[in-house]
């Protein structure tokens, strides 16, 4: 016998599913289940397409039986699938194969770790049978092969793998029920857990017991060993809607989806006519933990006339889709088909477009109809929809009306239409500013001047907003402009009083000029702003001073270093100070303060704080 280790994340997760409280811990059976499904797709799929297989007689079925002594109760899920050799056991029952798990586990409170929600979360799948075991046999056969291997463990540390025997290929899991898995080993509990979790299933699932018997006069004579199918082991989505629940709906998505709460809402479409085929999506109540990692997993299966493909294709659906979960079933495509065929293949990119604006226009719908829950979903994905807007120039219409910003007219969020609906009439434009975190963004001077027009201006804070925008153009005839660029500010400013404080700062400038020297493209005065002496902008064809740091933060090497624009406000009584000096040393620092200062407000980091900080004691010494 061979003792191994398990990785030192899966000894984590064990510990935590041992010592926490599970309100759910029902759920074991549900993934056990599942693996033996999935383990029966793949031998499925072998015996259609790999010649090594063909001779194979597979009468496909999952069984489950029960032992409910006192002394050792057991529970028995046992499966005909594909089987686990010797290092498919040490491996796969010895580590998460899930990227981002480990960083996921190292990242949690233990607040979170007691919350069996978030555990479901990212499936913890076998491992979940720790929650009702205090030790747990995998007994395995590969198809075609001859060894049969047994994996055990108590879950504390270590695994043992030794030979075994079983007739045909396949893998049989023996659960020795700890007290808290202790009322499983009952033909009830079994029952009604089977068909709440597991009645789609495209397999049958056996459910084996004793039934007592008895004579005429009531007395027990005996017992009778009985075995029933408890599912109806359909694909639960090649039934027809009107036979379904929204319950059957979402206890199929908990059956694969990795997620223990329902969804927010499924998508199911049974296209008939040029293309065959069959596709339910889910969209999740919540992002999916491994949303943002490059690596993240697809959440959409694909079948072939109901014979599984795969799970690991990322182009089923584009990338910024990458949330909604669910099935592709297709009439058309060849059972063998591989992955270079399937991202060329017209039949896969028909169904792909289609689903796509399925997926689009049904969030739409969910807007109109019910703007609460798609309140829950837009705070999930609204990143990932905008990812949308410079990624799927097609769909451009649909996601535009999909996407939402923060404003500073209402509170939370608002779609480009409302905002088209609450215009000024003179106004020429949708305004919108960009960059650094929400408070930054509101409490910018740029927006003084628009709010004393009463034009309301979109606050864009999610870090990607500042790309995406600006490929949107226009939106129903009339462009985003950003307020922080030279741009928008002609749009608010008073030409005859500009005029006039033009003529009047003429001189001012010129020395503020000089004194700044290469740091800055220009100087003007403002006619917007109200309360604060300065604010900088930049020319409508230079990129933001925000932006700028964020591609700096990100590494990006070759940054152009567009330079500011800086605005006075001849009204304020600093810049008031800075004009009636004489003393060209003073005008030069406080040149400077007044700039850094803008940047600041504009929440960008200072190249060099120390001559700020200098810079500022020299003044108030003074
Ligand atoms: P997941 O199912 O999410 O991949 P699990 O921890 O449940 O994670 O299972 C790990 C792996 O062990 C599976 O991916 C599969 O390769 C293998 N496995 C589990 N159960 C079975 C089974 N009944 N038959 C064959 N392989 C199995």
């Amino acid at each position: 016998m061979e003792q191994k280790k398990f990785k030192t994340e899966v000894s984590e997760l064990l510990h935590l599913i041992i010592h926490s409280l599970y309100s759910h811990k029902e759920i074991f059976l549900r993934e056990l289940i599942s693996n033996a499904s999935d383990a029966l797709d793949k031998l499925k799929y072998e015996t259609l397409t790999n010649p090594e297989y063909k001779d194979l007689q597979f009468d496909p079925h999952i069984d489950i039986s029960f032992d409910g002594n006192e002394k050792k109760k057991t529970l028995t899920i046992s499966d005909n699938g594909i089987g686990m050799g010797h290092d498919d056991l040490a491996n796969d029952l010895g580590t998460i194969a899930r990227s981002g798990t480990r960083n996921f586990l190292k990242n949690l409170t233990d607040e979170q770790k007691k919350d069996s929600n978030l555990i479901g979360q990212f499936g913890v799948g076998f491992y979940s049978s720790f929650m009702v075991a205090d030790k747990v046999e995998v007994i395995s056969r590969r198809a075609a092969s001859d060894e049969v291997w047994k994996w055990s463990s108590t879950g504390k540390g270590v695994f043992n793998l030794e030979e075994s025997e079983r007739e045909e290929q396949g893998t049989t899991i023996i659960i020795h029920l700890n007290d808290e898995g202790d009322e499983y080993a009952n033909r009830w509990a079994l029952d009604r857990l089977i068909k709440q979790y597991s009645d789609h299933i495209a397999y049958p699932i056996f459910l084996s017991y004793d039934q007592d018997q008895y004579d005429d006069e009531g007395k027990k004579k005996g017992s009778e060993h009985k075995r029933e199918q408890v599912n109806s082991a359909a694909a639960l989505w090649r039934r027809s809607k009107s036979e379904l629940t929204t319950e059957d709906y979402n206890e199929f998505y908990k059956s694969f989806s990795y997620d223990t709460e329902d969804p927010a809402f499924y998508i199911h479409t049974q296209a008939e006519g040029v293309n065959n085929y069959t596709t339910l999506f889910y969209i999740p109540s919540k992002a999916p933990f491994d949303m943002y990692n490059a690596d993240y997993k697809s959440g959409v299966k694909l079948y072939v006339k109901r014979v599984y493909i795969t799970d690991d294709e990322k182009e089923l659906l584009p990338t910024y889709l990458r949330f909604v979960r669910g099935v592709i079933d297709s009439e058309d495509l060849p059972l063998n088909v591989s992955r270079e065929i399937l991202q060329q293949n017209r039949v896969m990119s028909n169904i792909r477009n289609a689903s796509v604006k399925k997926i689009l226009s049904e969030l739409k719908k969910v807007s109109q109809d019910n703007p609460e829950l798609y309140t829950t979903i837009i705070t999930e994905f609204n990143r990932p929809l905008k990812e949308g807007l410079y990624s799927d120039y097609a769909n451009r219409d649909a996601l535009l009306s999909l996407v939402r910003f923060k404003s500073t007219e209402v509170d939370g969020y608002t779609s480009l239409s409302q905002y088209k609906e609450r215009m000024k009439e003179d106004q020429k434009a949708i305004y919108y500013l960009a960059g650094g975190n929400e408070e930054t963004v509101r409490r910018s001077p740029l927006l003084q001047g628009y709010k004393k027009k009463g034009y309301e201006v979109l606050i864009m804070a999610d870090d990607i907003d500042d790309i995406v925008v600006p490929s949107i153009g226009t939106f129903e005839e009339f462009p985003l402009k950003a307020i922080n660029k030279s741009g928008a500010v002609d749009d608010i400013e008073e030409k005859e009083e500009k005029k006039k404080k033009e003529k009047e700062g003429k001189d001012i400038i010129k020395r503020m000029k000089e004194a700044l020297g290469d740091r800055v493209k220009d100087v003007v005065v403002s006619t917007r702003l109200v309360d604060s002496p300065v604010a900088v902008v930049v020319d409508d064809n230079d990129m933001s001073v925000q932006m700028q740091q964020i591609l700096k933060q990100m590494g990006q090497g070759e940054v152009p270093d567009s330079k500011p624009i800086l605005e006075i406000n001849l009204d304020h009584p600093m810049v008031k100070k800075v004009v009636e000096s004489k003393d060209d040393e003073y005008v030069k620092s406080m040149s400077i303060i007044l700039l850094d200062s803008a940047l600041i407000h504009e929440g960008v980091m200072l190249k060099n704080p120390a001559d700020f900080v200098n810079n500022l004691h020299q003044l108030l010494s003074k």
